[in-house]
């Protein structure tokens, strides 16, 4: 398939041939294993492809979110999934931009390496679902100390990382004058803190996405873990959410060209009442127009990228970009399994599989319905609804 040549061809082609090393059959089966694909993730972490954003003085490649992205975009292209390691390219971010130099200094060197894994941000909570601001888990000062309450849900990564950034309130709700104040933020180092005041428990899910619910009963966070100033966590989280909304597109774009990659050969070869069935324009139409959105998707995920990376507000162009980029993935996922006819059901094709790993992102990390919202209210200034 063709795609339009950029500046980033030397990333793509170095990602492209770590990626060949783990083949579609590597994949398919951590995903029958329900597994986590280590030996995938080191060799990323050793060729520091996810230490991309940590700046040179700490030991990464001090590239953008726009070059991360492009990162992303190849594994999942290559038939790979980016959810099982891109949490450390947006929490980096949460990191790189409002921890202190103390803070930087301890950890990025540490993840540049790849001795500490930085994977999981912990925002969700099962009570409050997608009203942030409403969240329960406390976290109180008691000395040089937080003490931490509550629950989380959906919390990816967790046992495959050593740290997690933790939304958590500092300020009752009632005592604060905007609903997005009083919130903080912190490094909490999972591998003191489960047994130790928390507790894991897995979800089986649709995909192989290992996530999780947490409970925190008393546990302590040394108070020098908060990240930035207490109170302005949200703001703070705001940043981390748009690179990954940004970075999440990118990857379902890179879906978006792998389902139509696969499909366009697969309709080129599989032959029906005498004649390919990509000959007909009843399986080209669906295909050709999942194309055009996959490109015009990618346009808005640059934008948002070159925004990031300028420190600009991005919030409406990463929501948008996601927003595009998960429905048209969607989309090509679709056109893929329906030409595959019963073979997209086998797995041994892999489309069923990337198909259900798509799928995720019209839910998480954000829902379409909260981003047509976020649009409405906050670009087109229509009355709030909540
Ligand atoms: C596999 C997986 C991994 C995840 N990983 C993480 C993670 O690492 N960290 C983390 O913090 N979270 C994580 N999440 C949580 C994810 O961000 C949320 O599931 C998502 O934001 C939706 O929130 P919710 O599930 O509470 O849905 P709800 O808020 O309960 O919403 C349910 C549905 O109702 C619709 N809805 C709700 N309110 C409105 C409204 N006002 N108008 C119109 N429609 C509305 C939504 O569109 C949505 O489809 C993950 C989720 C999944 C499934």
């Amino acid at each position: 398939m063709k795609s339009t040549p950029d500046k980033f061809q030397e990333i793509r082609e170095a990602v492209r041939a770590l990626c060949a090393d783990y083949p579609d059959e590597y994949h398919r089966e951590i995903d029958e294993q329900r597994g986590y694909p280590e030996a995938f993730v080191d060799a990323l972490t050793k060729a520091g492809c996810l230490a991309a954003m940590i700046p040179q003085e700490y030991g990464g490649s001090g590239l953008g979110l726009t070059e991360a992205s492009v990162i992303m975009e190849e594994i999942n292209r290559s038939g790979g999934n980016a959810g099982a390691c891109h949490g450390q390219m947006y929490n980096m971010g949460t990191l790189l931009r409002h921890g202190s130099e103390a803070q930087k200094k301890d950890y990025l060197p540490k993840i540049a390496s790849g001795d500490l894994r930085l994977q999981s941000m912990g925002v969700t909570e099962p009570g409050t679902g997608t009203d942030t601001t409403k969240i329960k888990t406390t976290a109180v000062k008691k000395g040089d100390r937080y003490v931490v309450n509550g629950q989380k849900v959906w919390i990816s990564r967790i046992q495959h990382s050593d740290l997690m950034i933790l939304l958590a309130r500092t300020t009752p709700l009632v005592d604060v004058k905007k609903k997005s104040e009083g919130m903080s933020i912190f490094v909490v180092d999972l591998r003191t803190a489960i047994g130790k005041g928390m507790t894991v428990r897995p979800i089986r899910n649709m995909v192989n996405h290992e996530t999780n619910e947490l409970f925190f009963d008393n546990l302590e966070i040394p108070a020098q873990n908060l990240i930035g100033e207490e109170g302005k966590g949200f703001r703070y989280i705001l940043d981390g959410l748009n690179a990954e909304r940004t970075l999440i597109a990118a990857e379902c774009i890179g879906d978006g060209y792998w389902f139509i990659d696969r499909v366009t050969k697969y309709v080129k070869d599989r032959v029906v009442f005498g004649r390919p069935i990509g000959q007909n324009q009843g399986v080209q139409f669906p295909i050709a127009e999942s194309y055009i959105e996959v490109e015009a998707a990618n346009l808005m995920r640059w934008k948002a990228c070159e925004l990031f990376d300028a420190h600009q507000p991005c919030g409406a162009e990463a929501n948008m970009a996601k927003y595009l980029a998960a429905k048209a993935s969607w989309e090509a996922a679709n056109a893929c399994l329906q030409f595959h006819g019963g073979f997209g059901f086998a797995s041994e094709y892999d489309v069923e599989r990337k198909f259900r790993e798509t799928r995720l992102y019209q839910v998480a990390p954000i829902s379409t319905n909260l981003i047509l919202s976020y649009v409405a209210e906050h670009i087109l200034d229509l009355p709030r609804s909540f």
